[in-house]
Protein backbone atom coordinates (compact mmCIF):
# COMPACT_ATOMS: atom_id res chain seq x y z
CA UNK A 1 0.00 0.00 0.00
CA UNK A 2 2.73 2.45 0.87
CA UNK A 3 4.68 1.50 -2.70
CA UNK A 4 1.40 2.39 -4.20
CA UNK A 5 0.94 5.59 -2.06
CA UNK A 6 4.91 6.65 -3.32
CA UNK A 7 4.50 5.43 -6.91
CA UNK A 8 1.87 8.04 -7.04
CA UNK A 9 2.83 11.07 -4.69
CA UNK A 10 3.50 13.37 -6.97
CA UNK A 11 3.16 17.52 -7.79
CA UNK A 12 3.25 20.15 -5.36
CA UNK A 13 3.06 19.45 -1.68
CA UNK A 14 -0.14 20.31 0.36
CA UNK A 15 -1.74 19.00 3.24
CA UNK A 16 -5.18 16.81 3.04
CA UNK A 17 -7.00 19.28 3.29
CA UNK A 18 -5.20 20.91 0.56
CA UNK A 19 -2.76 23.97 2.23
CA UNK A 20 0.03 24.54 0.12
CA UNK A 21 3.80 23.25 1.74
CA UNK A 22 6.34 23.53 -0.89
CA UNK A 23 8.60 20.76 -0.76
CA UNK A 24 12.48 21.58 -2.11
CA UNK A 25 15.75 19.65 -2.47
CA UNK A 26 18.72 20.45 -0.73
CA UNK A 27 22.25 20.02 -2.88
CA UNK A 28 25.82 20.65 -1.99
CA UNK A 29 27.93 19.09 -4.74
CA UNK A 30 27.52 19.39 -8.59
CA UNK A 31 27.49 15.58 -8.85
CA UNK A 32 24.40 15.79 -6.95
CA UNK A 33 22.30 18.01 -9.67
CA UNK A 34 21.25 15.33 -12.07
CA UNK A 35 19.61 13.56 -9.29
CA UNK A 36 18.21 16.51 -7.29
CA UNK A 37 16.69 18.20 -10.68
CA UNK A 38 15.32 14.94 -11.38
CA UNK A 39 13.21 14.23 -8.25
CA UNK A 40 9.45 15.36 -7.94
CA UNK A 41 10.25 18.69 -6.43
CA UNK A 42 9.61 23.21 -6.50
CA UNK A 43 13.11 23.83 -6.54
CA UNK A 44 16.09 24.01 -4.43
CA UNK A 45 15.54 25.15 -1.02
CA UNK A 46 19.29 25.06 0.13
CA UNK A 47 22.12 25.40 -1.88
CA UNK A 48 25.44 25.08 -0.04
CA UNK A 49 27.41 26.65 -1.90
CA UNK A 50 30.45 25.94 0.04
CA UNK A 51 32.00 23.65 -2.90
CA UNK A 52 33.25 26.19 -5.24
CA UNK A 53 35.68 27.41 -2.72
CA UNK A 54 36.69 24.76 -0.08
CA UNK A 55 39.01 22.96 -2.52
CA UNK A 56 40.60 25.93 -4.25
CA UNK A 57 44.11 27.40 -3.55
CA UNK A 58 42.80 30.49 -4.52
CA UNK A 59 39.50 32.23 -4.09
CA UNK A 60 37.18 31.80 -7.25
CA UNK A 61 36.74 33.68 -9.93
CA UNK A 62 33.07 36.12 -10.48
CA UNK A 63 33.05 34.09 -13.98
CA UNK A 64 33.90 30.85 -12.97
CA UNK A 65 31.13 31.47 -9.95
CA UNK A 66 28.83 32.40 -12.63
CA UNK A 67 29.42 29.46 -14.65
CA UNK A 68 28.58 27.07 -11.66
CA UNK A 69 25.34 28.81 -10.79
CA UNK A 70 24.03 28.87 -14.21
CA UNK A 71 24.53 25.13 -14.73
CA UNK A 72 22.38 24.84 -11.34
CA UNK A 73 19.65 27.37 -12.27
CA UNK A 74 19.78 25.98 -15.94
CA UNK A 75 18.85 22.65 -14.24
CA UNK A 76 16.06 24.08 -12.28
CA UNK A 77 14.73 26.42 -15.05
CA UNK A 78 11.13 27.60 -13.92
CA UNK A 79 11.72 27.06 -10.52
CA UNK A 80 12.88 28.19 -7.10
CA UNK A 81 16.41 28.16 -6.08
CA UNK A 82 17.85 29.30 -2.84
CA UNK A 83 21.16 30.12 -2.74
CA UNK A 84 23.32 29.95 0.42
CA UNK A 85 26.30 32.03 0.19
CA UNK A 86 29.73 31.09 1.50
CA UNK A 87 29.19 29.14 5.05
CA UNK A 88 33.29 28.94 5.60
CA UNK A 89 35.01 29.02 8.62
CA UNK A 90 37.75 27.98 10.83
CA UNK A 91 34.96 24.91 10.99
CA UNK A 92 35.35 24.39 7.01
CA UNK A 93 38.48 26.20 6.74
CA UNK A 94 39.43 27.96 2.96
CA UNK A 95 43.14 27.23 1.80
CA UNK A 96 43.41 31.05 0.82
CA UNK A 97 41.93 32.64 4.00
CA UNK A 98 44.02 32.87 7.27
CA UNK A 99 41.14 32.03 9.74
CA UNK A 100 43.65 32.26 12.51
CA UNK A 101 43.85 29.65 15.68
CA UNK A 102 40.33 29.49 16.93
CA UNK A 103 39.50 26.77 20.37
CA UNK A 104 35.77 27.44 19.39
CA UNK A 105 35.35 27.51 15.20
CA UNK A 106 31.83 26.65 15.69
CA UNK A 107 31.31 29.85 17.69
CA UNK A 108 33.60 31.64 15.47
CA UNK A 109 34.34 33.19 12.49
CA UNK A 110 32.14 31.61 10.17
CA UNK A 111 29.37 31.99 7.61
CA UNK A 112 28.10 36.03 7.24
CA UNK A 113 30.65 36.76 10.06
CA UNK A 114 33.89 36.12 8.01
CA UNK A 115 32.48 38.26 5.54
CA UNK A 116 32.81 41.58 7.54
CA UNK A 117 36.54 40.82 7.52
CA UNK A 118 36.59 39.88 4.10
CA UNK A 119 33.76 42.14 2.41
CA UNK A 120 34.68 41.69 -0.99
CA UNK A 121 34.22 37.88 -1.15
CA UNK A 122 30.41 38.86 -0.72
CA UNK A 123 30.02 40.99 -3.11
CA UNK A 124 31.79 39.00 -5.55
CA UNK A 125 29.49 35.80 -4.86
CA UNK A 126 26.43 38.11 -4.92
CA UNK A 127 27.75 39.44 -8.14
CA UNK A 128 27.65 36.21 -9.98
CA UNK A 129 24.42 34.91 -8.66
CA UNK A 130 23.02 38.07 -10.22
CA UNK A 131 24.77 37.58 -12.80
CA UNK A 132 24.14 34.34 -13.49
CA UNK A 133 20.25 34.54 -12.17
CA UNK A 134 19.91 37.04 -15.13
CA UNK A 135 20.71 34.50 -17.76
CA UNK A 136 17.75 31.95 -16.88
CA UNK A 137 14.49 31.67 -15.76
CA UNK A 138 14.85 29.82 -12.03
CA UNK A 139 13.46 31.88 -9.76
CA UNK A 140 16.21 32.70 -7.54
CA UNK A 141 16.54 33.78 -3.60
CA UNK A 142 19.62 34.56 -2.08
CA UNK A 143 20.17 34.04 2.17
CA UNK A 144 22.99 33.72 4.84
CA UNK A 145 24.14 31.68 6.87
CA UNK A 146 25.17 32.48 10.59
CA UNK A 147 22.74 35.34 11.21
CA UNK A 148 22.59 36.07 14.94
CA UNK A 149 20.78 39.99 14.72
CA UNK A 150 18.36 42.00 13.08
CA UNK A 151 21.14 44.35 11.87
CA UNK A 152 23.29 42.20 10.02
CA UNK A 153 20.04 40.28 8.24
CA UNK A 154 19.02 43.89 7.04
CA UNK A 155 22.57 44.81 6.05
CA UNK A 156 22.93 41.21 3.73
CA UNK A 157 19.31 41.77 1.94
CA UNK A 158 20.29 45.43 1.45
CA UNK A 159 23.88 44.04 -0.19
CA UNK A 160 21.83 41.57 -1.76
CA UNK A 161 18.75 44.04 -3.32
CA UNK A 162 21.97 46.13 -4.63
CA UNK A 163 22.90 43.54 -6.68
CA UNK A 164 19.77 43.01 -8.44
CA UNK A 165 18.53 40.42 -6.02
CA UNK A 166 15.18 40.96 -5.36
CA UNK A 167 14.67 38.08 -2.62
CA UNK A 168 16.77 37.95 0.32
CA UNK A 169 16.73 35.97 3.47
CA UNK A 170 18.15 35.05 6.53
CA UNK A 171 19.20 31.14 7.92
CA UNK A 172 17.84 30.98 11.27
CA UNK A 173 20.57 28.64 12.67
CA UNK A 174 21.63 30.90 15.84
CA UNK A 175 18.99 31.01 18.56
CA UNK A 176 19.71 34.92 18.66
CA UNK A 177 18.20 35.12 15.60
CA UNK A 178 14.90 33.00 16.00
CA UNK A 179 14.31 35.12 19.51
CA UNK A 180 14.37 37.98 17.20
CA UNK A 181 12.94 36.61 14.34
CA UNK A 182 10.27 39.47 13.96
CA UNK A 183 12.97 42.33 13.66
CA UNK A 184 15.17 39.81 11.21
CA UNK A 185 11.97 39.61 9.21
CA UNK A 186 11.39 42.97 9.38
CA UNK A 187 14.30 43.78 7.27
CA UNK A 188 15.10 40.63 5.04
CA UNK A 189 12.24 38.68 2.79
CA UNK A 190 12.20 35.42 4.17
CA UNK A 191 13.65 33.06 6.68
CA UNK A 192 14.61 29.20 6.52
CA UNK A 193 15.57 27.52 9.79
CA UNK A 194 18.97 25.52 9.85
CA UNK A 195 18.24 23.25 12.06
CA UNK A 196 21.29 21.34 12.64
CA UNK A 197 22.63 24.55 13.94
CA UNK A 198 20.19 25.76 15.45
CA UNK A 199 20.13 22.66 17.72
CA UNK A 200 23.76 22.54 18.14
CA UNK A 201 23.62 26.15 19.77
CA UNK A 202 20.48 25.77 21.46
CA UNK A 203 21.76 22.45 23.18
CA UNK A 204 25.16 23.87 23.49
CA UNK A 205 25.88 20.20 22.03
CA UNK A 206 28.79 20.67 19.21
CA UNK A 207 27.31 18.56 16.12
CA UNK A 208 30.07 16.59 15.51
CA UNK A 209 29.77 14.83 18.99
CA UNK A 210 28.45 11.58 18.78
CA UNK A 211 28.15 10.89 22.20
CA UNK A 212 25.91 13.79 22.35
CA UNK A 213 23.25 12.56 19.71
CA UNK A 214 20.37 12.49 21.69
CA UNK A 215 20.79 16.52 22.82
CA UNK A 216 20.83 16.78 18.84
CA UNK A 217 17.87 15.06 18.07
CA UNK A 218 16.19 17.30 16.19
CA UNK A 219 12.51 16.14 17.95
CA UNK A 220 14.15 18.40 20.83
CA UNK A 221 11.00 20.52 22.43
CA UNK A 222 13.31 23.95 22.74
CA UNK A 223 14.14 23.71 19.48
CA UNK A 224 10.95 22.83 18.18
CA UNK A 225 10.01 25.97 20.33
CA UNK A 226 12.64 28.20 18.07
CA UNK A 227 10.77 26.60 15.28
CA UNK A 228 7.52 27.97 16.78
CA UNK A 229 8.95 31.38 17.27
CA UNK A 230 10.32 32.10 13.76
CA UNK A 231 7.58 30.55 11.99
CA UNK A 232 4.63 32.67 14.01
CA UNK A 233 6.81 35.44 12.95
CA UNK A 234 6.98 34.68 9.54
CA UNK A 235 2.88 34.75 9.98
CA UNK A 236 2.97 38.10 11.92
CA UNK A 237 5.18 39.75 9.09
CA UNK A 238 3.56 38.33 5.96
CA UNK A 239 7.28 36.51 5.61
CA UNK A 240 7.85 32.54 4.08
CA UNK A 241 9.61 30.75 7.19
CA UNK A 242 11.07 27.36 5.83
CA UNK A 243 12.91 24.40 7.53
CA UNK A 244 16.40 23.40 5.37
CA UNK A 245 18.32 21.67 8.34
CA UNK A 246 18.06 17.43 8.42
CA UNK A 247 14.94 17.48 10.78
CA UNK A 248 12.37 18.23 7.09
CA UNK A 249 13.51 14.94 6.36
CA UNK A 250 11.80 12.99 8.68
CA UNK A 251 8.05 12.25 7.71
CA UNK A 252 6.38 12.67 11.42
CA UNK A 253 8.95 15.51 12.27
CA UNK A 254 7.63 17.38 8.67
CA UNK A 255 4.19 17.09 9.83
CA UNK A 256 5.10 18.95 13.41
CA UNK A 257 7.46 21.62 11.51
CA UNK A 258 3.69 22.41 9.34
CA UNK A 259 2.07 22.48 12.22
CA UNK A 260 4.28 24.56 13.90
CA UNK A 261 3.54 26.95 10.97
CA UNK A 262 6.87 26.81 8.46
CA UNK A 263 5.43 26.85 4.96
CA UNK A 264 8.48 24.74 3.13
CA UNK A 265 10.61 21.79 4.00
CA UNK A 266 14.17 21.50 1.98
CA UNK A 267 15.63 18.24 2.23
CA UNK A 268 18.07 15.31 0.74
CA UNK A 269 15.90 13.86 -2.75
CA UNK A 270 15.10 10.96 -1.86
CA UNK A 271 13.45 11.85 1.32
CA UNK A 272 10.55 14.19 -0.93
CA UNK A 273 8.24 10.62 -1.70
CA UNK A 274 7.74 10.18 1.88
CA UNK A 275 7.02 13.38 3.22
CA UNK A 276 4.64 14.25 0.74
CA UNK A 277 2.31 11.20 1.15
CA UNK A 278 2.71 11.54 4.83
CA UNK A 279 1.94 15.54 4.89
CA UNK A 280 -1.22 14.62 2.07
CA UNK A 281 -2.73 12.41 5.14
CA UNK A 282 -3.05 14.72 7.23
CA UNK A 283 -4.75 17.95 7.85
CA UNK A 284 -3.02 21.45 9.05
CA UNK A 285 -5.22 21.11 12.27
CA UNK A 286 -3.99 17.49 12.51
CA UNK A 287 -0.96 19.03 12.39
CA UNK A 288 -0.89 21.77 15.02
CA UNK A 289 -2.23 19.53 17.20
CA UNK A 290 0.45 16.94 16.73
CA UNK A 291 2.79 20.55 16.69
CA UNK A 292 1.17 21.03 20.26
CA UNK A 293 1.73 17.53 21.53
CA UNK A 294 5.23 17.85 20.41
CA UNK A 295 5.92 20.86 22.57
CA UNK A 296 4.09 19.15 25.77
CA UNK A 297 7.25 16.61 26.04
CA UNK A 298 10.17 16.75 28.49
CA UNK A 299 12.70 15.22 25.76
CA UNK A 300 13.04 14.25 22.13
CA UNK A 301 12.26 10.78 22.94
CA UNK A 302 8.98 11.81 24.56
CA UNK A 303 8.17 14.18 21.57
CA UNK A 304 8.60 11.52 18.98
CA UNK A 305 6.81 9.22 20.85
CA UNK A 306 3.56 11.12 21.44
CA UNK A 307 3.75 12.22 18.13
CA UNK A 308 4.06 8.61 16.63
CA UNK A 309 1.10 7.28 19.13
CA UNK A 310 -1.15 10.24 18.03
CA UNK A 311 -0.42 10.10 14.03
CA UNK A 312 -1.23 6.42 14.38
CA UNK A 313 -4.58 7.03 16.00
CA UNK A 314 -5.26 9.62 13.32
CA UNK A 315 -4.57 7.06 10.69
C1 LIG B 1 21.82 23.74 9.24
O1 LIG B 1 22.65 24.22 10.01
O2 LIG B 1 20.78 23.17 9.63
C2 LIG B 1 22.00 23.81 7.78
C3 LIG B 1 21.03 23.52 6.95
O3 LIG B 1 23.22 24.17 7.33
P1 LIG B 1 24.53 23.23 7.41
O4 LIG B 1 24.06 21.84 7.75
O5 LIG B 1 25.15 23.34 6.05
O6 LIG B 1 25.32 23.88 8.46
MG1 LIG C 1 24.24 25.50 9.31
Amino acid sequence: QLARALAKSSGPGKTADGVPVKLLVNLGAPHELDAAAAADSEGVGLLRTEFLYLSKVTAPTVAEQTESYARVFDAFSGRKVVVRTLDAGADKPLKFVDHGHEENPALGVRGLRLTKRHPEMLTDQLAAIAAAASKGDADVWVMAPMVATPREAAEFAAAAHEHGLRTAGTMVEVPAAALRAHQVLEGCDFASIGTNDLGQYTMAADRMQGELAELLDPWQPALLELVHLTAQAGKDTGKPVGVCGEAASDPLLALVLVGLGVTSLSMAPSSIPAVRVTLAAHSLAQCSELAKLALTAADAAEARQLVSDASQSIA
